[in-house]
């Protein structure tokens, strides 16, 4: 059987849940979510939410820390909607019963983190998404008006007449089916999968950022992505995100002497924007030819343990001890920036497609997203985006910020073996990843050009798709649209860096690299 709502959202992290609990006042909603519900980049957030709430704080500072982390690209005018709406939006999550930390007197203890100026992150611990997360499905599951479906996984969005009237996807036998809605959001989380290396969940393979562009919506500054420097880097162990918070606490980075290096690359040190610290680190490790560590033995083992009992766990089940030992770490594609172009409503260019959370573009982050402020953009734009669907809103003019196009997609009539998803995720982790230059990727786009034409044949000769086909697909997808803007950006800017261009080049390089495809 179909699916039909007055509202239809295509994920359940933060986005889509604020968008949903905003949406069903004014009508029925379905969620659509591929996995488990729970499963999402939101459930892993660990450090916290940034907003303006403390006494040495302001929306004015947030919005220069913001303005400044991303590098000149941010939209002045979105930067301010966040932060404004952000300091309303996480007292509201107060409000629902959101247990972020205090201090003995009862007031919020706010953590600091890298590139902001005053100490400004609400926290759970270290377990801060999960805690929200919670907070969100008890009002989701409480209203009678919200339907969830889960191992839903949404395949393709159906234009008719010029805009987005719904969905497909494939249910959890597989059975492919139709939801339609008035107005559909995307809120599918980010792409991390994209990279071999990566902080990412499983779920997080770009499907929005494909689908979307499939559809003839615009896409908007993929060249930029967050790589983490701490990410524990153990043999036979999971990657493992070490929150910034630990730095923002006193955690330094050292080499395999136990020497303090990042401020011999970067005079911001250990807290300098994570683009910086990541790239210091690989030099630091190239320079000496040993992996590099993240040490908490000069702090408190007692205070580490009790603040960081998630990430503690995480080294415990690697053998190693947060507080005493020195735990190896390396950069792993961790954010993006970029995404499907919205307005300041979540409207994208396709009427009838609202996008939100880390799928879109809204132009919060530019070129480098500042800490803890992801969660606050799925708020904030999750019920922004909600309340236009309501109103039915139509924009005649879609507002852009000036961009160039991408170089044009070549067009192949590739018969080649499609890769499996190892094999993208090495070739974007090595030409696409922290250090890009021309030839690498030159070799990149040409690479992935044959591979994603012959994905497109394959997919047009099956009838029922795999969904770890349709996965390779959109990796493919999202990884070459990701390598063309690379490839196109000939400077380095927040968290684009290009060996062969490694300056700021403000001139040439102001503006946006955007792409719509062509639609037979
Ligand atoms: C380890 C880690 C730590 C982080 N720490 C922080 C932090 O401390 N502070 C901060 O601000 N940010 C942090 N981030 C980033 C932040 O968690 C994310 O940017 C944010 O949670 C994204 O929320 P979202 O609602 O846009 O997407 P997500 O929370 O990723 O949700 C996406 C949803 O879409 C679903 N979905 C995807 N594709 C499909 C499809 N085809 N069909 C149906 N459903 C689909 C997924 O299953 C999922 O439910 C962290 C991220 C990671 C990975």
């Amino acid at each position: 059987m179909d699916v039909r709502g007055d509202f239809l959202v295509i994920g359940s992290g933060i986005a889509g849940l604020r968008a949903a609990l905003a949406l069903a006042d004014a009508g029925d909603v379905v969620v659509l979510t591929k996995a488990d519900p729970a499963e999402s980049n939101t459930g892993y957030a660990q450090g916290g939410i940034a907003a303006a709430l403390g006494p040495d704080d302001s929306v004015a500072l947030h919005a220069r820390d913001t303005m400044a982390a991303g590098d000149g690209l941010c939209d002045p005018a979105a930067v301010d909607v966040l932060v404004r709406d952000g300091a309303r939006y996480v007292q509201e999550l107060c409000d629902w019963g959101v247990a972020f930390d205090r201090a003995p007197n009862g007031d919020i203890a706010f953590a600091r983190e890298a590139a902001h100026s005053v100490r400004r992150v609400l926290h759970a611990r270290d377990a801060t998404g999960r805690e929200i997360a919670r907070a969100l499905w008890a009002r989701v599951a409480a209203h009678p008006r919200i339907r969830v479906c889960d191992d839903a996984l949404v395949t393709s969005l159906i234009v008719r007449d010029g805009g987005c009237v719904g969905v497909t996807f494939a249910d959890r036998e597989g059975a492919v089916r139709v939801a339609d809605a008035h107005a559909t959001l995307l809120a599918t989380g980010g792409a991390g999968q994209v990279f071999r290396e990566t902080t990412n969940p499983a779920v997080a393979t770009g499907d929005g950022i494909a689908m979307a562009y499939r559809a003839g919506a615009r896409v908007r500054d993929l060249e930029f992505v967050q790589f983490h420097p701490t990410v524990m880097n153990v043999a036979g162990a999971p990657r493992f995100l070490l929150s910034e918070a630990l730095r923002g606490e006193g955690a330094r980075l050292v080499n395999a002497e136990g020497e303090a290096f990042v401020s011999r690359y970067d005079p911001d040190g250990d807290l300098a924007p994570r683009d910086r610290v990541s790239r210091a680190m690989v030099r630091e490790a190239q320079r000496t030819g040993a992996p590099v560590y993240l040490s908490v033995q000069h702090l408190s083992p007692a205070f580490i343990h009790e603040r960081f009992p998630t990430i503690a766990q995480a080294c415990r089940a690697a053998g190693l001890d947060l507080a005493r030992d020195l735990i190896p770490v390396s950069p792993a594609a961790h954010y993006m920036m970029g995404g499907v172009a919205t307005d300041l409503f979540g409207q994208t260019s396709l009427p009838g497609l609202f996008a939100a959370g880390e799928v879109a573009c809204t132009g919060v982050h530019g070129a480098n997203r500042l800490a803890s402020n992801s969660l606050l953009e799925g708020l904030v734009f999750g019920a922004r985006a909600a309340a236009a669907m309501v109103d039915g809103r139509e924009v005649s003019v879609w507002p852009e910020p000036p961009c160039v196009s991408a170089p044009a997609a070549r067009t192949l009539g590739a018969d080649e073996a499609v890769p499996d998803d190892a094999g993208v995720r090495d070739l974007m982790w090595r030409q696409v990843g922290l250090l890009r230059d021309a030839e690498g990727l030159q070799s990149a786009v040409s690479t992935l050009e044959r591979w994603e034409a012959a994905s497109q044949q394959r997919l047009a000769r099956t009838v029922q798709v795999e969904p770890a086909v349709r996965r390779t697909a959109n990796l493919l997808m999202v990884g070459l649209l990701m390598a063309r803007a690379a490839l196109r950006r000939q400077e380095s800017r927040g968290g684009h860096f290009r060996t062969d261009f490694p300056a700021h080049d403000d001139v040439h390089w102001k503006r946006h690299v955007a792409e719509t495809a062509t639609l037979p």
